[in-house]
């Protein structure tokens, strides 16, 4: 425990500001790291000095109390780390508060995680399977009733021979002896920045932190081998394309009967022939004889559930559009659907008959045949019924 002045361990003034603090700490830390001054006890010592000064003075409550009452002020419960005071701010702590503040230098973030996550958690993190993905073509009526979908899954699974613990029969597990455990080695680098300390998976043990005496031989150890299964995925109505779901557990299984990771399935929608999706209305466009548009009738027109029979009115245009109401997709997080809109456009007969024309001819003499002006608001009404 230092009893030294903590300014003066960090040769700063006692009004300097956070980030001379946190510079200065750094140079100190940097200086007398353990790694970089092995066996030096002196080092050592300096390095836990200025940690501790600098886990006081970042903070700004505690710089305030340091202030007032000095070390003492500081000795209470909760004043420290884990509530235990400064009697108990070892090497660990201290390496542990300077990997927080600065391990991202060079090494990338998530190194004190990993490092310091220690015993059983890390282990069980390292044991986690990966995730998978998959990806899950659907059709508009698929995605319109919501669908139950077998997926055929590659993934790695417990191996059959050694139950998934890795084990030839008789075999057994030992702490690796170049990580002791740890599944992780430090070691030092030096870049522009200085040394660095890096935390690199131990080469031996593969991250494991144990080795086996003698591996199953289906498995090389891992406990898990590839193979095929089939997922079943309950699909909801009312998805979209890029839409996902997680199935918990049913991706890789992890290493020596670990934890078994997710696998995501991100749906995708497959072109309809005939519909096109737009939010959760669909459209389709359906040709009518010019006949029917003038006097009017009914005609079948397909849905994604069926056909349905639609009544066009005498005197249709083309282009004009009608809306059977919740017909379309239903929406995913809402009650009720989008509706279908169904968009006609006058048929002109491309090949006629001579009789044809000439009834054609007399009815074009007709005034009822000879279409208005042109007039903006005509196709204006035509484009408000699609409601683009
Ligand atoms: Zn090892
Ligand atoms: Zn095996």
């Amino acid at each position: 425990m230092s009893e030294r002045d903590y300014y003066e361990v960090l040769g700063v003034s006692r009004s300097a500001p956070e980030d001379e603090i946190k510079s200065a700490y750094r140079k100190l830390a940097l200086k007398y790291h353990p790694d970089r001054n092995p066996g030096d006890k002196t080092a050592e010592e300096r390095f836990k000095e200025a940690t501790e000064a600098y886990e006081v003075l970042k903070d700004p409550q505690k710089r305030q109390t340091y202030d007032q009452f000095g070390h003492a002020g500081l000795s209470g419960a909760g004043a420290g780390f884990g509530g235990a005071g400064f009697g108990g701010f070892d090497l660990s702590d201290a390496l542990r508060a300077f990997m927080r503040d600065f391990g991202g230098f060079g090494t990338g973030g998530g190194i004190f995680d990993e490092f310091f996550g220690g015993g059983a958690g890390s282990q069980e993190r390292y044991n986690r399977g990966e995730d998978l993905r998959a990806r899950l073509e659907l059709t508009l009526e698929e995605i319109q009733t919501g669908v139950e979908k077998t997926l055929r899954v590659r993934r790695l699974e417990a191996c059959d021979v050694c139950s998934g613990s890795g084990l030839a029969p008789g075999a057994s597990r030992q702490t690796c002896p170049d990580c002791r455990g740890a599944g992780q080695i430090r070691t030092l680098s030096r870049t522009f920045l200085g040394t660095i300390q890096q935390v690199k998976t131990c080469p031996r043990c593969r991250g494991a932190g144990e080795t086996i005496t003698s591996p199953c031989a289906s498995c090389h150890g891992e406990g898990r081998v590839r193979g095929v299964s089939r997922i079943k995925v309950r699909v909801p109505a009312g998805i979209s394309s890029g839409n996902y779901m997680t199935l918990e557990g049913k991706g890789n299984i992890g290493k020596n009967d670990g934890q078994p990771g997710n696998l995501i399935v991100v749906f995708e929608e497959k072109e309809h022939k005939i519909f096109t999706r737009q939010g959760n209305n669909v459209i389709c466009q359906i040709p009518i004889s010019f006949t029917l548009a003038a006097l009017g009738g009914e005609i079948s027109v397909p849905t994604l559930n069926g056909n349905h029979t639609l009544k066009v009115p005498a005197g249709t245009q083309s282009g004009k559009v009608f809306r059977l109401r919740s017909k379309g997709i239903p929406h995913l997080h809402a009650h009720g659907s989008g509706d279908e809109l169904v968009q006609v456009a006058v048929w002109t007969p491309t090949k006629l008959s001579g009789e044809d024309k000439q009834l054609l001819q007399e009815l074009d003499k007709s005034p009822s045949f000879t279409p208005p002006e042109s007039d903006k608001s005509f196709f204006r009404k035509l484009r408000d019924s699609l409601g683009f």
